[in-house]
């Protein structure tokens, strides 16, 4: 057993420290993938690991990997890790959190000059967000072989610049081979960014999964006519279609307790005295299982049929599994939450993280703590220090209570 404790006001000062690496009004971060703040905040990582005596190596995509041996020379590290790239207009926690607490459980290892038997890791992963190069959690998908390089590389931002171009422009492309740095376990702190901690005034919370997700293009066909001159029961009325199909699908995600979401609608050729003839949009559904999934989408997909019968199209764009964290890291964090005294809840993630591509190559778990509001992806994202600080005590606990299992590993990495 140790006695150790994170320093948390130390852990409070670097978050508040490393915020200025791409500063914006409203006390947030812009910190785009790969920009010059990008680089900043990691060459200041990068400084801050060889300080504590951590050597650092960085992978073609410029995943960062900081190395603190253990005792024992022949074990794969257990990982802790997330994200220092924001939203063009994000806050100070959302994936940051994860990083620099992770920071903190090696400085504190460091000043208690405490031998662990596995060696540790801290990882940034590269273009988390997105929202420079889409799609998001490239980095972490490029390790676990979801994504190979040449596809990272060809990714184009807004102004044309490829996501080659921009590693190398800050110095960033490592010789690392992809995939090549393993480990035992990881573990990532994050912020909920949902409103259920702080609902139930839950310090923690643990992650059992990701819930499985899905998008849809509709397209629905009606014919366009006059508004004045066509009788209101011998209309086909796209737009009047996709209404009944938006409510619909709501009503269905509460009967499920899963979750439906049209953010894009659009209308052809729109004018204000026409019967809208075409109308296109998006469906987001979300459900804790795959089951689930599959019986929300099943009654949507009755529903369509009941409101807009052979006028409707429905495409799926995007489908993610639900991803359920392996058990043994799940039952270290239940543990470590009890050590610390923390109360604790599970929890299914509504959004995607790092965690997702990397359980598919190794053992996975994550630790929530609640932030203001659910708010996230917005400078005025907050969490409180306290809640911090025991994320980050859960986090050092897990580390180094976690036992590797020595069997065939949960994600295993080879295909024969
Ligand atoms: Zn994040």
């Amino acid at each position: 057993m140790h006695n150790l404790t994170i320093d948390g006001e130390r852990l409070w000062q670097t978050i508040m420290e490393t915020s200025a690496f791409g500063a914006i009004a409203g006390g947030g971060i812009g910190r785009l993938t790969l920009s010059e703040a990008d680089r900043n905040v990691r060459d200041w990582l990068w400084e801050q690991c060889e300080a504590i005596g951590c050597s650092v190596k960085v992978d073609t995509v410029g995943n960062m990997f900081a190395l603190r041996p253990g005792t024992n020379g022949n074990a794969l590290p257990i990982a802790m890790g997330s994200h220092l790239d924001t939203q063009p207009t994000g806050g100070k926690f959302d994936g940051i959190l994860g990083v620099l607490a992770g920071l903190e459980v090696l400085r504190t290892l460091h000043d208690a000059g405490y031998e662990a038997e596995h060696p540790l890791m801290l990882v940034n992963w590269t273009n988390e967000e997105g929202a420079r190069f889409a799609p998001a959690m490239l980095g972490s998908g490029v390790h676990a072989g979801v994504f190979d390089q040449t596809f990272a590389d060809s990714r184009v931002d807004a102004d044309g610049v490829s996501f080659g171009e921009a590693i190398d422009a800050i110095g960033y492309r490592g010789k690392a081979p992809l995939g090549e740095t393993r480990f035992a376990a990881m573990f990532e702190l994050h912020i909920e960014q949902g409103p259920l901690l702080e609902r139930d005034t839950t310090d923690i919370g643990i992650v059992t999964g990701v819930q499985a997700m899905r998008w849809y293009d509709l397209a629905i066909t009606g014919r366009e006519a006059h508004a004045g001159s066509t009788p209101m029961d011998m209309r086909c009325d796209a737009l009047a279609y996709a209404a009944a199909v938006i409510l619909g699908a709501q009503e269905i995600a509460r009967r499920f307790k899963g979750m439906a979401t049209t953010g894009q609608l659009s209308i052809a050729s729109p004018s204000r005295n026409v019967i809208p003839g075409t109308v296109t949009l998006s469906l987001d559904m979300r459900h804790p299982t795959d089951d689930g999934l599959d019986q929300m989408e099943a009654e949507v997909a009755k529903l369509v049929w009941s409101q807009c019968q052979e006028r409707a199209r429905t495409d799926v764009v995007w489908n993610s599994p639900a991803v359920h964290f392996d058990a043994g890291c799940l039952a270290t964090v239940r543990q470590a939450v009890k050590r610390i005294g923390a109360s604790a809840r599970d929890i299914v993630s509504g959004a995607g993280h790092d965690a997702v591509y990397v359980s598919r190559v190794a053992p996975t778990a994550m630790i929530f703590i609640p932030c203001r509001e659910g708010l996230s992806h917005n400078p005025a994202e907050s969490a409180e220090k306290g809640h911090c600080v025991l994320g980050a005590q859960a986090l050092l606990e897990s580390v180094l209570s976690h036992k590797v299992s020595r069997g065939p590993q949960q994600g295993a990495t080879e295909t024969p």
